[in-house]
């Protein structure tokens, strides 16, 4: 599923060569996840604004349409990816929304339609607002101090593995993240959260920007139907320590690398190389 690396990776891609873009049309396939929230022929005529992200979540907004000032919540859900086409064909069969500009088309493609894209005033309001209220703090934000980072740590009481995929501490440290910043910063993924030590969290913490910054510059990992806006796919995946790997050799310590499940997703480790 598209994480917080190719989601960015998105943004950076489609917010260069939309911005000022005019909204010509827009075009529904079949229901997302939530309904759009308002007539796709009142977006025409409004302006695209710099493209946000929080969390999954890209912003995109829209002012001076039929609409009012506003923009778009869009979230690629587990298989979505948004392509901005200079020559748009006919829409294939995954293809659910559509926004043709002045400076190409936008295009969501969508297989399993747990993607969704939504109209709201501004990202404070609803439905917006209440989609982003239990996200945690971004992860390169200059507010999310080792020590706040710790003590919210503490204040769970689950597994290290779980606190990090709940998105609650922190955003961004989905499945395959999760478990490549865990080996980095050597704690096993069935650690207590209550019980890391303020050190182990800020190792944890700079594993989790290091990893997610990598992610970033190899453009996103390539998870099934990945691809950013202009068709590429990511290479992060071919670097995993541990993720994927279960069986074959750590490539630190040589020992055998464990797959066990988690909150329902596997989780990939060095039982050699990580510690409670
Ligand atoms: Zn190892």
């Amino acid at each position: 599923m598209p994480e917080l690396p190719e989601v960015e990776v998105t943004r950076r891609g489609i917010d260069a060569p939309l911005r000022a873009a005019q909204v010509l049309s827009v075009r529904l396939g079949k229901p997302l996840r939530w309904p759009l929230g308002v007539a796709p022929q009142a977006l025409a005529g409004a302006r695209v604004g710099p493209v946000g992200r929080r969390g999954k979540y890209l912003w995109l907004p829209l002012s001076g349409g039929g609409a009012g000032d506003g923009g778009l919540l869009l979230h690629l859900g587990m298989s979505g990816s948004l392509a901005l086409l200079a020559e748009a064909g006919p829409p294939g069969p995954h293809d659910h929304f559509e926004m043709a500009t002045t400076q190409g088309t936008l295009r969501l493609t969508d297989p399993r339609r747990f993607g969704a894209v939504v109209w709201s005033a501004s990202m404070q309001d609803d439905p917006a607002g209440k989609l982003l209220a239990s996200l945690g703090p971004e992860p390169f934000d200059h507010e999310l101090t080792p020590a706040r980072f710790h003590a919210e740590l503490h204040r769970r009481r689950a597994p290290i593995k779980a606190v990090l995929l709940a998105g609650e501490v922190i955003v961004g440290a989905g499945n395959i993240y999760a478990c490549e910043a865990l080996f980095a910063a050597a704690i096993h993924p069935r650690t207590r959260s209550e019980r890391i030590s303020p050190l182990r969290a800020e190792r944890l913490l700079q594993a989790l920007r290091a990893t997610l910054a990598r992610a970033l510059d190899l453009g996103g990992s390539t998870l099934r139907d990945f691809r950013d806006a202009h068709g590429m796919s990511g290479a992060f995946q071919d670097q995993a320590q541990v993720y994927g790997r279960a069986g074959q050799a750590c490539r630190r310590c040589g020992g055998s690398v464990r797959r066990i499940v988690q909150a329902q997703r596997a989780t990939y480790y060095c039982a050699g190389c990580q510690h409670p």
